[in-house]
């Protein structure tokens, strides 16, 4: 692989929207009619909703099938283990399985087939290559690899070429000793612990922009990555380029990263199709319109998902990308559906208010959001650390804090500034909102 070469496969890269709205047609209706006849629960729930993959002429149809959710997957995995009976080929085909963290319940198995992992590695490559990443880069894996999809990512960067360091999770002294002894040039991390880390480096009398060589860090599973105050504070810190991914347990380790423009995330449209909805009425929202992310698989034979509602809160473009790519860009995850507070019936993710504390240097960046019930209304307090260097008056502080939230949302909250290094710092996904109402009623 010629390391000048722009792209991975510029045939598909650069098609033009019609081709691939082409292209994802004739996959989908190929993946319908492989669900229905292969997979039991497929089978049923398309005859429920009265609808057959003979009657999907075009994408838009798609709408007539029914939806799923993780409690489905969950359900389904229960009555028929152990891959449960959205499967769709023999056990003895499946090669791989991973399984979600689920901090509820029972972890939920996602299948592949040989040709499903080729395909997905084939596509690391592919988003790795667009992010800048080229065969002469030593780069380190810092995600864990026991049963979680985004292990594996790390054979995308093998294909493509790099000298690959099989990290893993391991203590931040320990990663740090690795990245200077291989003198790595690129790592992938959660955007908290890339910041914990540079922080942590720091500490130690570690200068990360001269005496580490990372200069690209991919980051995924949190918010922070597509906000660019966060992104800029950390490139800040270690004098790197951050690309944001975007990946999903049920799914692919990745299924978008940026690319060197790092304008949205490049999608995996000819592996996932994508639907963005509204969360209560079910209706199509325009692009760069916000809505939950509803995903099918087109490719992914051992376990399709059709219709698969992600709880992500997101939005895209089709706009072309200066970089020559044309597929659709995910422009931003900006909650989790879950996380999307209503506070007096209007709505805020924590993600709004880190744009503003990541922006304004009188802030550490560290914040968390508490929602509790008085007197019958909903009360949000915002609790912010300012930044040690801060020499003003907090009162004020607050004030400015409170105005920003307001004009940004619309919601009225109470502010509190808090000394720095207050709040607990996140090593994995940070934990932004305490929503105390429910407590509240229960009493
Ligand atoms: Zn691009």
């Amino acid at each position: 692989m010629s390391q000048d070469r722009q792209y991975w496969d510029e045939k598909l890269e650069t098609q033009s929207r019609a081709e691939w709205d082409a292209l994802k047609l004739g996959l989908l209706q190929t993946h319908l009619h492989h669900a229905y006849a292969n997979s039991p629960y497929y089978r049923t729930s398309f005859d429920a909703a009265g609808v057959h993959p003979d009657q999907l002429k075009t994408l838009d149809d798609l709408r007539r099938f029914p939806t799923i959710d993780k409690k489905i997957l969950r359900e389904r995995q229960e009555a028929a283990p152990l891959l449960g009976d959205l499967a769709a080929v023999p056990e003895r085909e499946v090669v791989y399985v991973s399984a979600s963290s689920g901090s509820t319940g029972v972890p939920t198995v996602s299948p592949f087939t040989q040709q499903d992992f080729d395909d997905w590695i084939d596509y690391e490559a592919r988003q790795f290559w667009s992010s800048g990443l080229r065969p002469h880069d030593r780069y380190a894996h810092s995600l864990n690899f026991s049963l979680f999809i985004g292990g594996p990512c790390v054979l995308g960067a093998q294909k493509l070429g790099a000298l690959t360091i099989h990290a893993g999770t391991v203590p931040s002294e320990r990663l740090l000793a690795i990245l200077k002894q291989f003198q790595a040039t690129a790592i992938w991390t959660t955007p908290s612990y890339a910041w914990y880390l540079g922080e942590t480096a720091q500490k130690e009398g570690i200068d990360p922009k001269t005496e580490l060589a990372v200069r690209r860090i991919f980051v995924a599973g949190e918010p922070g990555g597509s906000i660019p105050e966060t992104r800029a504070r950390i490139e800040a810190l270690w004098g790197a380029e951050v690309y944001d991914y975007y990946g999903l347990s049920d799914i692919f380790g990745s299924c978008a990263g940026m690319c060197e423009q790092k304008n949205g995330l490049h999608w995996a449209e000819d592996h996932i199709l994508v639907e963005v909805i509204d969360p209560e009425t079910g209706e199509h929202v325009p692009y760069g319109g916000r809505g939950e992310m509803v995903l099918t698989t087109l490719k992914k034979r051992a376990r399709p998902l059709i219709r698969f509602r992600t709880g992500d809160i997101v939005s895209f473009t089709d706009e072309p990308c200066a970089c020559g790519r044309t597929s659709q860009r995910l422009l931003g995850v900006h909650g989790r559906r879950d996380d999307m507070l209503i506070i007096r019936g209007v709505n805020i993710f924590p993600s709004d208010v880190e744009a503003i504390v990541r922006k304004d240097h009188d802030f550490s960046g560290e914040y968390r959001l508490v929602v509790d019930r008085v007197d019958h209304l909903d009360r949000l307090t915002i609790e912010a650390e300012h930044d040690a260097t801060f020499r003003g008056n907090s009162t004020e502080l607050a004030e400015r804090l409170k105005d920003k939230v307001k004009a940004l949302t619309g919601v009225g909250a109470h502010v509190v500034i808090l000394d720095p290094d207050t709040l607990p710092r996140a090593t994995h996904k940070a934990k932004r909102v305490e929503d105390r109402r429910g407590q509240v009623w229960t009493r």
